[in-house]
């Protein structure tokens, strides 16, 4: 894994205008804190990353490129990637709880 988002959003790479891709992309983060938000497997942290997506203006060309690519984890426009699919919905680990809500993300 590399350091910083903008070289994992590298992916990027081989859309019209990558470089204007990665300056737009809300998760540019040249200090690399975001990194683990948008490859996390906590339900909380998976709906930040999302949060942060929903106001991409690149979203749909990263969500475009994230299937075209099979992404095998992570967040990539606004959707939760695992195995190259989309997960539509991520459950807690361990046993569901008897009562109250469930988390998803
Ligand atoms: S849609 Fe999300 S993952 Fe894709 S570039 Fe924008 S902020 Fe980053």
């Amino acid at each position: 894994m590399t350091d910083t988002m903008s070289e994992i959003r590298g992916g990027l790479v081989g859309y019209a205008h990558p470089e204007e891709i990665r300056t737009r992309a809300r998760c540019a983060d040249p200090s690399g804190q975001l990194t683990s938000l948008f490859f996390s497997e906590d339900i909380p942290e998976i709906r930040r990353a999302k949060a942060i997506c929903r106001g991409c203006e690149v979203r749909i060309v990263c969500l475009q490129g994230a299937q075209e690519r099979r992404e095998p984890c992570g967040v990539w426009g606004g959707e939760l990637f695992v195995n190259g699919r989309i997960l539509a919905v991520k459950r807690p680990r361990g046993r569901p709880p008897k009562h109250g809500e469930q988390l998803t993300a």
